[in-house]
C-alpha cells in the first residue's frame, strides 16, 4: 500500500498552524481513503528555527496523533532547507510526499488531484497557480519579471509554480542526490526528468500572520536561484567584452579618418583606440576567467550526470 507524506515547512507560523494541521489533516484522511493508501500516511511538519509557540504547537499536535510528526532545526536555515530536511526524513519511508506551506496559500483541496495523478504514473506534480491577484502588485510584478528574467538567462522552471508539489520516492530520492548546499529546489526539479503532471488551483491570502518572505530574504533568494542554476551573467561579460573589443577596431579606423581629415586634437585618436581596446580586452579576460570559475562551480556541485528511471535485468 502507498503511504503519503504531507510536508510542511513552518517558520513562526503560530497564528495559523492551529488552523492548518486539522484542515490538512483532515484532507489527507480524506485522501487515503478514497485512494486506498496506507493508513500509516502522515504529516511532517519542519519547525525552521521559530521564535514563537511553532514547536509547542507542533509537539501538542503530536500528542494527539502520533502520525503528526516534527523536526525542529537549532535556528533558522531557511525554507528551501527546511524543505530539503522534510524529503530526507520523509522518503525514509514514505512512497510519495507533498510539499504545502503552512499559510495554506496554496489549495489543500488539489492534494486529491496530486495523489490521482501520481496514482495515473506521475513522478512529480506540479501545483500551479492559475491566479495571484491576492498577492500584492509588487509581488506579483517583481516575481513575473524574475523568472522572465531566468527563462532569458536559460534556465528552465515551471512558471507559477512555486513549494507545492507532489514526489514520487524516486523523484524525491533523485533531487537528494543533488550535493550542493544551496538548493533551489523549484530550479532543479524540472532537471530530474520524470513522467510530470500539473494541477491548476487559485492562490489565496495568507490564512493569518506575516509573510515569512521580506523583501531582504526575498532578494537573496532571488539572488540564489540566478548564481547557483545559471553562469549565463559570466558569458554576458564575456560577450560584452568581445564586443567592446570588436567596437575598438571599428574605432581604430574612424579615428584614422578623423586624424588624416585633421578634425581633432592631437592624442586623441590613440587615446580613444587604446581605451576601448584595452578595456575590451580586459573584459574579455575577465569572461574568460569567469568560464572557468563557472565550469569550477559545476564540478565542485557534483551533480549526478544521469538518472536511471527503470532498469530490466
Ligand atoms: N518559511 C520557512 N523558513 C523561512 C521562511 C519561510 O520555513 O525562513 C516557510 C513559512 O513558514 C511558510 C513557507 O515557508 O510555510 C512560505 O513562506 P511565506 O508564506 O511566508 O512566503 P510567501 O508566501 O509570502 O512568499
Ligand atoms: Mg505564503
Amino acid at each position: 500500500m502507498q503511504k503519503l507524506t504531507i510536508v510542511i515547512p513552518a517558520y513562526n507560523e503560530q497564528e495559523v498552524l492551529k488552523d492548518t494541521v486539522p484542515r490538512l489533516w483532515s484532507i489527507e484522511r480524506e485522501v487515503v481513503t478514497q485512494n486506498f493508501l496506507s493508513e500509516d500516511s502522515d504529516m511532517l511538519i519542519v519547525d525552521d528555527g521559530s521564535s514563537d509557540n511553532t514547536w509547542s504547537i507542533i509537539e501538542s499536535f503530536h500528542k494527539q496523533h502520533s502520525k503528526i510528526r516534527g523536526l525542529r532545526f537549532s535556528r533558522n536555515f531557511g525554507h528551501q532547507a527546511a524543505l530539503i530536511a522534510g524529503l530526507t526524513e520523509a522518503i525514509k519511508t514514505t512512497n510519495m510526499t507533498i510539499t504545502i506551506d503552512a499559510d495554506l496559500q496554496d489549495d489543500p483541496e488539489k492534494i486529491m488531484e496530486m495523489v490521482q495523478a501520481y496514482s495515473a504514473g506521475a513522478d512529480i506534480v506540479y501545483g500551479v497557480r492559475t491566479h495571484r491577484e491576492t498577492d500584492s502588485w509588487f509581488k506579483r510584478t517583481t516575481a513575473q519579471g524574475y523568472y522572465k528574467l531566468l527563462r532569458l538567462l536559460g534556465v528552465q522552471m515551471v512558471p507559477n509554480h512555486a513549494d507545492f508539489r507532489l514526489m514520487s520516492k524516486r523523484a524525491a530520492q533523485t533531487l537528494l542526490t543533488y550535493p550542493e548546499r544551496n538548493m533551489f529546489i523549484r530550479g532543479l526539479i524540472p532537471k530530474l526528468g520524470f513522467q510530470t503532471a500539473k494541477v491548476y488551483y487559485r492562490r489565496t491570502p495568507r490564512l493569518a500572520g506575516e509573510s515569512k518572505y521580506p523583501l531582504k530574504k526575498m532578494l537573496a533568494f532571488a539572488w540564489d536561484g540566478i548564481t547557483s542554476l545559471t553562469i549565463a551573467p559570466v558569458r554576458l561579460i564575456l560577450l560584452l567584452g568581445t564586443l567592446a573589443v570588436m567596437l575598438a577596431f571599428g574605432m581604430s579606423v574612424y579615428s584614422i579618418i578623423v586624424k588624416v581629415l585633421g578634425l581633432t586634437v592631437h592624442g586623441w585618436s590613440s587615446l580613444m583606440v587604446s581605451l576601448w581596446f584595452l578595456g575590451g580586452l580586459q573584459m574579455m579576460s575577465l569572461g574568460v576567467i569567469g568560464e572557468y570559475i563557472g565550469k569550477m562551480m559545476t564540478e565542485v556541485k557534483g551533480r549526478p550526470r544521469y538518472t536511471i528511471q527503470t532498469r530490466l535485468d
